[in-house]
Parts: C-alpha cells; structure tokens; sequence
C-alpha cells in the first residue's frame, strides 16, 4: 500500500517535461544525524524544486562548488563544530550560498550556536510565546509553530517572525553574496516519514528565492558526500568522521566482543556479502542496518556510562546481518532485539534477563496465556507482537534446546536457496519444524498464529 502513492505520483512527474532543478541543496547529518534530516526535509520542502544530497562527512571538506543551500541543525553537544568548518560555512554563504540553521537554545547551547555567533546571531534559552506575527513578505501566511525558544538577532537581521513579545523566531541576513536564515526548529517539520511538511506554503518559495541568488549547474551530479575517514579491522571497514573518530575504537571493540556471541548464538556467519562495514553515527538515537553496512548511534543508550543498551543495539543490527536476504515476516525487529538480549546474557548483563521479561510481561496484557491473539492479524499492538516472540523463542528453547535458536538458524541456510523469493510464516514455521524435528505447525495454532503447512513449499522434515 505505502507503495501506490508514489507510483501514481511518478507517472504524473514522467507525463510533464520536468524543470531542471534549481536548487541543490545539502542537508547535514555529520553533526547529528536524524533519519528527517537524511532525506525528509527535501522531501517536505524541496522536492519539486531541487536536489538534495547529504553530507555524512566532516563540514570543512564539503564541495559546496556547485550546491546553493546548505541545510543544518542544531547538531549534537557532543560534536563542537570545527572552526574550519565554521570557516568553509562561511565563505560558502559570503560567496552566494544561502546556510538555512534549524535550532533552538537550552542551557548548554548546541554546537551551531558557535557559527550563528558569527554571523550576529544568537540562540537563547527564552520560550517563544503565541500569538505569533508574520513580517510583511510573508503575507497572511498562516504559521504552524510547535514551540521553542527565541532568537536574539543584531541589527543586520531581517526578522521574519516574530513571537507575541516582539522576539525573533525566523530572521535572515544579507552577506557579501549570499544569505543566512535561521529559525526555532518549531516551524519546520520533523517527521521521520516526512508527514508534516508544516508551512511549506511559505518556506518553499522564501528558501527558492534565497538559494537560487547563486546558480547550479543541474547537469553536473549532485551526491551525497560520505564519511572520509575508515580503518581495516580485519575484514570489517570501521567508517567515521573526524569528529565521530574518537568514538569510533570503543564501538568497534563492543562489536568484536558481541559478534563471536552472535555466532555461538546461531551457529553460523553472517549471510554471504553481509556486515562488512561498521558506520559510527553522530547520535544517541539508535541505529540502522542495511545488511552489508551497519550503523551505530555511538551515546546510544547513555553510552559509554551505560553498556547493555550499546551491546543490545549492536547486536540488534548486526543480528539482522544473519537473519537477510529472508527476514522473518512477523518478528524481523523481534529477534534481532532478541539476539542482542541473549549476548547480553552471556556477557553477565543483568539488564538483559530485565528487557526480556518486561517485554513478555507487556506481551501479556494483551494476551495473558499468549494463546488468544494472532500476531499476525492486521492491527495486533506491538507490545504483542514482541512479547509473543520472546515467549515463542524461550519456549522454544525450553522444549528444544539447548541451542534451538542455532538449530534453527543452521536449518534456515540449508533450507533456502539465495534467490528465494519469499519467506513466509508458514515458511517460517516449516524450517523450525525441520530443525527440532518435529512438526510445529499444531504448536504455533495453539499460540493463535493462524499458520498452515499446506502453504509452505518446504517438507517439514529434513
Ligand atoms: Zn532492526
């Protein structure tokens, strides 16, 4: 379903002569990364006007040669901007270059406050107070606001909203060539599906006109610039950037400890082509994986203070590493989380045995003998879906093991060929059958999965 809306939409751009792109924009996601930022600000706000790229890599060695907006936020407390980065960021906006700086103040200032102060800018600690008003050039344009603080603007600032005291929220100033625009992060969208483009009626047209003072030339490529920095480590390529560096060795000492727990745990390797790159991002809020690359958010968890969410989170990711290119249909997160909590119990975390129990009591809620509710029915609330995993792999253990997770992870290699084209519950269910033994499929009825062995093209038997 989420795929129809895009279809339509493509044969509609396709049927029209496409204007060239007139603003090539970067967003920034080497000082804090967020999954908005990596594509969903475009998304919301320049999509049918421009390009956009991302900037992974340390700021200071950006080619700006032929980008005309450059898009930050207030980036990460941990991660001070280098001055030459500061330095690159403003010859790119002196030079014609429009810096739109996305931000609030609170106590310990983020690092872009050091930037806007500058360019005459600062970032306050003030709440912002509704109603709010639009200068002029805004017409009646009507403002979403969600709440932030203030700005504190010098003269040379032109003020383009302003809260119910007087205080700027949205300014811009004119440079030798270029702009700078900054803004309470309370007016733009933040949405990691990219569902609140708020007051793109206005910010579209204002970011153009500011942007395309300096021209692109949309026939040259416009991509995404990478971390620059990585370091072999054995067959893995650890990435990172100059400010994301010195976190970088801690991470991939956890990594080295949690992945032989991974394969003691299922009894194999990673899937061929998989985890072959550790990227190290610059946030506290998780992680992602793509199979051959994962990335880890290196405070996840208040770490280094706290060490269980860290080995939980990396083994999370890098669990999905053995479970691709057949992800279990119901509980792909599930048993990646349920990875990461069994290496935390052979590490002797205590946090682990805790996470695990939570989740099935939370499962329980919903189901308290975990024989009523199919997860797989449409709308099962999630705290189901993963207490009833965790109590099916423990169950399976406990009448299976020891090593039914390993059984069953030898079996699913065996069992499936590389170019499979789908993997199923009931598939699911067939390959735990044959690695136990035992045909499961009456077990999981009385769970209340609605699975069927007459839909899997796997024997149930070895
Ligand atoms: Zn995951």
């Amino acid at each position: 379903m989420p795929f129809l809306l895009p279809a339509i939409a493509c044969v509609a751009v396709c049927a029209q002569d496409p204007s060239p792109p007139r603003v090539h924009s970067v967003c920034d996601i080497s000082q804090e990364f967020t999954f908005y930022m990596d594509g969903r600000f475009h998304k919301q706000y320049l999509q049918e006007v421009g390009r956009d790229a991302r900037n992974w890599g340390s700021l200071e060695l950006l080619d700006l040669s032929n980008v005309n907006l450059l898009v930050l936020s207030a980036g990460d407390r941990r991660l001070p901007y280098a001055s030459k980065a500061i330095a690159h960021i403003g010859r790119f906006a002196h030079g014609g270059g429009t810096v739109l700086v996305m931000a609030d103040g609170a106590a310990v200032m983020p690092p872009v406050a050091t930037l806007l102060r500058g360019f005459g800018a600062k970032l306050t600690v003030a709440a912002a107070e509704k109603p709010l008003r639009a200068a002029e050039r805004l017409g009646d344009a009507e403002i979403t606001y969600r709440g932030g603080t203030v700005l504190d603007l010098d003269a040379r600032w032109k003020v383009l909203i302003r809260d119910a005291k007087d205080r700027p929220l949205l300014g811009y100033r004119a440079l030798q060539q270029g702009w700078i625009v900054a803004g309470s992060r309370g007016l733009f969208g933040q949405s990691p599906d990219a569902s609140d483009p708020i007051n793109a009626s206005w910010l579209t047209p204002f970011l153009v006109d500011c942007a395309t003072t300096k021209e692109i030339d949309p026939k040259l490529p416009h991509r995404s610039t990478w971390v620059e920095g990585e370091k072999q480590l054995g067959p893995l390529t650890l990435e990172f950037h100059a400010g994301t560096e010195r976190f970088a060795d801690r991470i991939a000492r956890e990594y080295a400890k949690v992945r032989p727990h991974l394969v003691a745990i299922t009894a194999v390797e990673p899937s061929p082509g998989m985890l072959k790159k550790l990227l190290i991002l610059p946030t506290g809020g998780g992680g992602f994986s793509s199979g051959a690359r994962i990335a880890i958010g290196a405070w996840w968890g208040g770490y280094p203070k706290a060490r269980y969410p860290m080995v939980e989170l990396i083994a999370h990711e890098a669990g999905h590493s053995w479970v691709l290119p057949h992800p279990e249909p119901l509980w792909n997160e599930p048993i990646a989380t349920y990875l990461g909590i069994q290496v935390g119990k052979r590490l002797g975390m205590s946090k682990a045995q805790v996470t695990l129990d939570r989740q099935i009591r939370l499962g329980r809620r919903h189901d308290p003998k975990f024989t009523k509710v199919d997860p797989l029915a449409e709308g099962a609330p999630r705290d189901l879906i993963w207490g009833k995993s965790y109590f099916v792999f423990e169950e399976l253990e406990r009448m299976h093991g020891p090593g039914a997770m390993a059984k069953y992870f030898r079996e699913k290699r065996a069992a499936l060929k590389p170019n499979r084209k789908s993997f199923t519950m009931d598939d699911c269910v067939a390959v735990w059958s044959r690695a136990v033994g035992e045909d499961l499929f009456p077990w999981f009825g009385s769970l209340a999965f609605r699975v069927d062995a007459s839909r899997t093209d796997l024997s149930l038997e070895k």
